[in-house]
């Protein structure tokens, strides 16, 4: 059994960005530019945005942040978009999700110019996902894929389950595992007969959010088992959808949480940062 280290994985891929930054900066006078629009006081959101800040600072980026308060109003959100959608020197936006209640992420995520959108959750960047023809790859599932390559995992004619569907995790990595040439079920909180289905992985994700859901009696022996989840455990530890330690003895790979795929996440933010701010600029 081997532990995926997502740190070295997330270090390497950063490292290659910020050479490539000091080259856009030395060659072309440009430096790429992140702004992470974060609304209200929530303690995770400023976490993220906190280690989103960092990792640009590391890699050479510039990084503009807008703290706006809770109570701001869609109309001044969509606003601040538009002003960023229009600024030169910034190649990317983030708006940290989830928005306060009163406020419809959709929208604001549909008024960020694709372009910028380096997320990759407009409908147009999906689309293109969808089609293999993309630009920006979603966060999550990237830094998976990123792993599975750093490591050498074949994913080509692998029954690949991944547990979960959401927009921002189940689906898209779905949709990279097909695009590899895997043999792809995603499953969902009305699957019958999970444990069986996940019986069969080669490649089992699990992105649920719930803790330790996945267990030793639903994983192949050889299994490569990818941990999207971070949850709190009884304790208030933070901890992954799969019980590691009874999990991490049948697996020929693991993910551990933390220490797995949330530093990845981070990474290819900063890749399709930089790609944006290429694309932007007319750079090969
Ligand atoms: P989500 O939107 O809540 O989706 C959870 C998915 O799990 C849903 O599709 C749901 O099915 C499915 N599910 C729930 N209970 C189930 C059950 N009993 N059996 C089978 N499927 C079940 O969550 P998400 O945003 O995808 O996030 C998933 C986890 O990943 C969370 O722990 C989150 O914190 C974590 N996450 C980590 C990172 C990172 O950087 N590491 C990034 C994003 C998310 P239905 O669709 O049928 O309801």
């Amino acid at each position: 059994m081997q532990i995926i280290d997502g740190k070295k994985v997330s270090a390497n891929v950063k490292e290659r960005v910020r050479l490539e930054c000091e080259r856009l900066v030395k060659e072309h006078g440009v430096t790429p530019g992140l702004a992470v629009v974060i609304v209200g006081d929530d303690p995770a959101s400023r976490v993220y945005v906190n280690n989103k800040k960092k990792a640009c600072e590391l890699v050479g980026f510039k990084s503009e942040e807008y703290a706006l308060p809770a109570e701001t109003t869609q109309e001044e959100l969509l606003s601040l978009v538009d002003t960023l959608n229009n600024k030169d020197d910034i190649n990317g936006i983030l708006v940290q999700l989830p928005l306060p209640k009163h406020l419809d992420d959709k929208s604001v995520i549909e008024r960020i110019s694709p372009k910028k959108d380096v997320d990759a959750f407009h409908a147009v960047n999906v689309g293109k996902i969808m089609l293999g023809e993309y630009d920006f790859l979603p966060c999550t599932p990237a830094g998976v894929m990123e792993m599975l390559h750093q490591y050498e995992i074949p994913v080509e004619g692998k029954q690949c389950v991944v547990i979960g569907r959401s927009n921002i995790v189940g689906k898209p990595m779905g949709m990279l595992l097909l695009h590899e040439n895997g043999t792809v079920t995603i499953c969902h909180s009305r699957t019958k007969n999970l444990k069986e289905v996940c019986q069969r992985a080669d490649i089992l994700v699990a992105a649920v959010g719930r803790a330790k859901f996945v267990t030793a009696d639903m994983v192949k022996d050889g299994a490569v088992v990818i941990d999207v989840g971070m949850n709190r455990d009884e304790n208030g530890k933070l901890c992954g959808d799969v019980d590691f330690e009874n999990v991490k003895d049948k697996c020929s790979y693991i993910t551990p949480v933390p220490g797995g795929v949330g530093p990845m996440t981070i990474a290819t933010l900063m890749k399709n940062t930089i790609k944006a701010c290429k694309i932007q600029n007319g750079i090969e």
